[in-house]
């Protein structure tokens, strides 16, 4: 069985992901890219704002009422200060929709605003802004949730080639939906139903021989942690570093088994949002793998903004998922 790319949710996803890849290879492509910092103190770049607002304006045009909860808003662009910025945007925007005021790009980003409600779209505009900037993996990230369950899920990875299906080249796209697969298609060919391959995770069952993912920036997760679990695993190979959801990708074709998310030492409390997690998760599970927080348990997108009752993140190949929770335990032990 092919790809299905009828329904109008996926012709919406698959063209947000074409024209928000291609806004983000843009801006990616210059010399300099400016970033600001945001009061968490994250970086935000013209990208992320941009696709932000590509994301607004299909979904304004496909489905108008629907719901967006996306990680950037429009606040520091109402602002004096913001001026500039906001002609920048625009001048990026105006390849996708030439004729956009600047209030309604504004507006456009501000869609992102939605409270989560039984049905609705979630979306990281550039997940791994830091790896974005620093020529690292990143990701174009939206899903749909329904009733607490991810139930579509669209990343683009522009930096990504995938070794199982080099075939497709630098720059991918991902589709999932619930019950009918995990499919990648190179970022220029995402039309085309006849191409996409669909993705599997890894047969690996030995743990030893497992390849396993951490995330690049030291903040977001307790070293010394993941140092212990990887211990205690026995894994042969080093973990390799990536930032963004490139990660999730990763292991749903095939190319690693393992990647979790420690809480961080000086945040023990810190949750996930669920723009960070709910695509990458989906593609997982249809590719036959599994995710689950720390503890094992389920995820549930249905608890708002954040996963409030996940603490962190285990993805695997399903085969190796109860070792890597053992080894868990094991770690927290001492
Ligand atoms: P990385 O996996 O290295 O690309 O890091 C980006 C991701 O880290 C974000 O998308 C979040 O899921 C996660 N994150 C951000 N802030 C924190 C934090 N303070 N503690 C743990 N994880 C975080
Ligand atoms: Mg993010």
């Amino acid at each position: 069985m092919g790809i299905n790319l009828k329904s109008p949710e996926t012709q919406f996803a698959i063209e947000f992901i074409r024209n928000g890849s291609e806004l983000a290879r843009r801006i990616h492509a210059e010399t300099s890219i400016r970033s600001r910092v945001k009061p968490d103190h994250s970086p935000v770049t013209f990208a992320d704002m941009g696709v932000q607002a590509i994301a607004g304006a299909l979904l304004e045009q496909h489905f108008p009422g629907a719901v967006l909860v996306a990680e950037e808003d429009a606040e520091f662009l109402k602002a004096p200060e913001g001026v500039e910025d906001l002609e920048k945007i625009s001048s990026y925007v105006h390849s996708f929709f030439p004729h956009a005021k600047p209030g309604e790009i504004r507006r456009w980003i501000d869609r992102g605003q939605g409270k989560p409600a039984g049905s609705f779209w979630t979306l990281d505009p550039i997940d791994g802004t830091k790896g974005f900037l620093r020529g690292g993996q990143y990701a174009i990230a939206l899903a749909f949730i329904h009733n607490g369950k991810v139930e579509l899920a669209a990343l683009g990875c522009p930096e990504l080639e995938l070794q199982g299906h080099k075939g497709l080249g630098k720059g991918v796209g991902i589709f999932a939906a619930r019950g009918q697969g995990c499919w990648a298609a190179s970022l220029d060919g995402l039309k085309e139903s006849q191409s996409w391959v669909r993705l599997g995770v890894s047969r690996c069952r030995e743990v030893r021989q497992a390849r396993i993912l951490d995330s690049f920036d030291p903040g977001h997760k307790s070293t010394e942690k993941s140092r212990l679990i990887r211990e205690a695993l026995g894994t042969l190979e080093d973990p390799v570093s990536m930032d963004s959801m490139a990660k999730h990708v990763v292991i749903a074709s095939g190319d690693a088994e393992i990647f979790f998310r420690t809480l961080p030492q000086k945040e023990p409390g810190h949750r996930e949002k669920i723009w960070d997690v709910a695509a990458g998760a989906l593609a997982i599970e249809e590719a036959g793998g599994r995710v689950t927080d720390l503890e094992g348990r389920k995820l549930d997108f249905g608890a708002g903004v954040t996963l409030a009752r996940n603490p962190g993140f285990l993805a695997t190949n399903g085969f190796l998922h109860e070792t890597v929770l053992e080894a868990l335990r094991q770690a927290t032990r001492v």
